[in-house]
């Protein structure tokens, strides 16, 4: 009886593009106490969009954007996309690039002709030595308006800041207050930086916050919170949450914009374009556990 149980809600789920891989997800998913979400791609939608330009060292706003896009031409982080469409609204267009490196929770390195390029955090210029104040009104003025940070770089100096706005999703606040409701423990965890993040987590009241986080540093946050006893949920939708995902209780994917990585590291992958179906999967596992119970 609890088998049928269980594949008749495997079932059900499958209907509503809420992928279960098996019985143990299900099970596994009624009993965490805790949720951590992604921030970017997750609780903020698919299509953030570029919202301020600053330039200086001497390159000009086109000519700054024409390499960022350049540099991102194959990556398909949703804030790569809103750098691209930006840059294609202006009839601009990727000049060939030779090399290209991409690292997770960074930003990307590429070489386009013959110009060094980084696009991407204060931990990606770090990595390579690009000076920049710490303190930058600029920078700290567009972090308070929530926007997502991005330093163009080239040539071993910052040349372009930008600021992604990435809204938050119009379900986001009811999946938080859900799970709350449910007293389940919910966290952010994000690769983005404190401020940013931070201005999220109030809107969202979202008490617990991890804030530049490097895939790694997910991962060890889902350890942590197993050696204090918990049974945490990771939910994200890319491939730098897909480690955390593993190491969680129970791994939840979006996967809308054709994360493979996440889907496949998650134990429920979910189709649809909506945060709600965390919610919704969580539901129908308490329900169906309870009535096995
Ligand atoms: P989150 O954990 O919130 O989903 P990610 O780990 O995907 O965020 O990204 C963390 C940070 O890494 C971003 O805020 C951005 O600064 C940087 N980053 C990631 N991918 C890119 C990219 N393709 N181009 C520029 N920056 C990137
Ligand atoms: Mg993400």
């Amino acid at each position: 009886a609890a088998s049928s149980a269980i594949n008749a809600a495997i079932a059900g789920g499958a209907r509503e593009r809420i992928i279960f891989k098996g019985g143990r997800p299900l099970e596994r998913f009624a009993g965490v106490d805790t949720v951590c979400l992604d921030k970017t791609g997750t609780l903020t939608g698919a299509l953030p969009h570029l919202a301020a330009i600053h330039t200086m060292n001497g390159l000009g706003e086109a000519e700054v954007l024409q390499l960022a896009l350049s540099a991102e031409a194959h990556n398909h982080h949703p804030l790569a996309e809103a750098i691209k469409d930006h840059g294609a609204a202006l009839g601009l267009t990727p000049q060939g690039h030779e090399r290209c490196e991409y690292f997770l929770g960074q930003g990307v390195h590429a070489v386009v002709d013959g110009r060094d390029v980084l696009v991407g955090n204060y931990k990606l210029l770090q990595r390579f030595e690009v000076p920049f104040p710490q303190g930058d009104l600029r920078v700290s003025a567009m972090q308070a308006d929530g926007l997502t940070v991005l330093f163009l770089a080239s040539q071993g100096e910052v040349r372009g800041l930008f600021g992604v706005a990435n809204p938050v999703r119009a379900d986001a606040g009811a999946v938080v207050e859900y799970f709350r409701g449910s007293g389940v423990d919910v966290h952010l965890v994000t690769g983005d930086e404190a401020l940013t993040a931070q201005a999220l987590a109030r809107d969202l009241r979202i008490p617990n916050v991890l804030v530049s986080a490097l895939p790694e540093d997910k991962a060890r946050l889902m350890v942590d919170l197993r050696g204090q006893g918990k049974r945490p949920a990771m939910v994200g939708d890319g491939v730098n949450d897909a480690l955390a995902m593993v190491e969680a209780e129970v791994g939840v994917a979006l996967g809308s914009h054709g994360n493979e990585a996440a889907l496949e590291a998650a134990d429920i992958a979910l189709l649809g374009e909506d945060l709600e179906g965390v919610m919704k999967a969580h539901q129908l596992s308490r329900r169906t556990i309870r009535i096995i119970h």
